[in-house]
């Protein structure tokens, strides 16, 4: 569905980064801002309310510098996981922490790549729904660590 006042944050797809804070399409002094920002997670078009960027009052460019970016992802992936019903970065830190695992630990566990638990558990990236469902798994049935630990490579 389109909001009315949205923008689609194509600068962060770009990755633009600009060391001041001039607008790059007419050199004026941008004004930092805060307003509504659509990010596409999983090919999902997500809408972050209240994103923070430079906003270039003349010609209405945005530029989202890196902290700003890093936000707005964490932000759509935060609402993303809401919306499907998947377990918050909280939820699956709580869940490792309560059977002792490190997060390599977890990923080994579940035959992840190395970084992958960490990258859950910051924002950064989102689980899949099956992941979803084998770490319910190991929270809500017990000895599945076990088993985990006796089928691991
Ligand atoms: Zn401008």
């Amino acid at each position: 569905m389109k909001m009315a006042h949205s923008r689609t944050a194509s600068t962060a797809r770009r990755g633009r980064v600009l060391p001041d804070d001039a607008c790059p399409n007419c050199g004026t002094m941008m004004l930092e801002k805060r307003g509504r920002l659509r990010l596409p997670v999983n090919g999902e078009e997500i809408s972050v309310p209240s994103a923070q960027f430079l906003d270039c009052p003349k010609c209405g460019e945005i530029v989202l510098r890196l902290q700003d970016s890093k936000r707005l992802h964490q932000d759509a992936i935060a609402i993303y996981r809401k919306r499907h019903g998947l377990l918050s970065a909280n939820e699956i830190r709580v869940i490792r922490e309560q059977f002792g695992l490190t997060q390599a630990n977890l990923a080994r566990l579940l035959r992840l790549g190395a970084n992958t638990v960490s990258r859950w558990e910051s924002g950064r990236n989102v689980q899949t729904a099956a992941m979803d469902i084998l770490l319910r798994l190991i929270r809500d049935l017990p000895g599945s660590v076990d088993y985990l630990r006796s089928q691991a490579a």
